[in-house]
Formats: structure tokens, sequence, C-alpha cells
């Protein structure tokens, strides 16, 4: 059996070496036989899934994150060439091109968009297709340093690895920007609906 976890708004995902610091709230605990304990708490909407390997394809998080068809932008076959191929002639909005199960890349969140397209200078509504090679670039650049710094800092600083250790990676753009000012140009941040989500841009930088 495969165990999918998904905390998609909260939760904690924790390892313990004795039954002794198993927390009074969980919604999953699993035993292993030397006695440590997995637990898992959803502090929002989340998912947690049993599937033998060959239902794992009905999986929309597997298909979202784990999809070993699907290019890793943290893969090292995650070239610019390849990418930049993918996007020309992909005629959809950058939002559904990077995020969700139709996504050409796997593994990028509905927190990482505002990020990534706030990074690359780009406007959230964009479509793959109309990016020239300048922009291509710059979003490329973007999806390989925001990636690489939530890796390098723990994760994001609301969420807690396997041994509760926080992450310290702070998104340069999200909800964590609502009602603040661009630190690049002073504009106001705006709200966006994009893709059936909420995107946090800045009017001024994002084009
Ligand atoms: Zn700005």
């Amino acid at each position: 059996m495969n165990l999918i976890l998904a905390p998609e708004y909260g939760g904690k995902v924790l390892y313990h070496t004795s039954e002794k610091a198993v927390p009074n709230k969980f919604h999953l605990k699993v035993k292993f036989s030397d006695d440590t304990v997995l637990t898992v708490r959803l502090t929002s909407m989340g998912l947690i899934q049993a599937m033998k390997d060959n239902e794992l394809e009905r999986s929309y998080v597997f298909r979202r994150d784990f999809n070993p068809e699907v290019l890793s932008p943290i893969d090292e076959k995650f070239t610019f060439d390849r990418f930049s191929k993918l996007l020309t002639g992909n005629n959809r909005m950058l939002k559904s091109v990077l995020v969700g199960k139709e996504a050409i890349v796997v593994g990028l969140s509905n927190s990482a968009f505002p990020d990534i397209v706030y990074r690359a200078r780009l406007h959230p509504k964009r479509k793959a297709s109309e990016l020239n090679e300048d922009e291509r670039r710059s979003l490329y650049d973007a999806i390989r340093l925001v990636l690489k710094e939530r890796i390098r800092l723990n994760g994001k600083d609301q969420f807690y690895d396997l041994y509760e250790k926080q992450g310290s990676y702070t998104p340069a753009m999200g909800p964590n920007m609502k009602q603040q000012n661009c630190p690049v140009c002073e504009t106001h941040i705006k709200k966006l609906s994009v893709g059936g989500g909420h995107v946090y841009f800045c009017p001024k930088c994002q084009v």
C-alpha cells in the first residue's frame, strides 16, 4: 500500500520515536514494528489516502505531485529547453499550465504559483504561448529558485517537518502580502481571481 498525505491547507505529519511522544489529537496513527509512530493531523481541508500501486493513477494528488511521466522541476532533466518547448504552443493560462493535474510539471502547489509569477514579473493571467524567450527564462529561473530555497530553508514558515522543526521559507508573494506594498515598487498589492482561486500580485511589477 501507498500512503498519500496531503495536508493542503495545514496540518502536521510527525514521526515519534516512542508512543509517549504521540500528541492527543490526530486523524491517523501508524505504529511501526520498532515502536516508533507516525501521526497525521489535518487542521483544515486535506486528504489522507491508502492505495495500492495499481490504484495510484486514480488519485488527483498523486497525479499532481508524483506522476513519474511528468517533468519535476527539481529533476536534472528539467532543463530550460525542455520547459520552453512545453510552454510554446500551450494556449492555457499559466496557472493551469504550472499547477494541477493538467500541469506540464509536477509538484507545484497553489501557494507556489503567486510566489513564482511575482519573481518572474509576469501577470498571473498571462497565457503560456504568449511568453517570449526572456519571459520563459524568467519563469524557469523563478521556479528553480522558489523550490531550491524552500528545500534549503526546510519548507515554508507555517509548516513543520517530520521532527516538528519549523520551516523558514517566506514566500515573496502570497496571502502573507495582503494589505501590503510591493517591496520593489511600493505599489499596493492586489488580489485577483484566477482559475478558481485567488492570487495576490503587484499590478505594476507583473505585466
Ligand atoms: Zn511592484
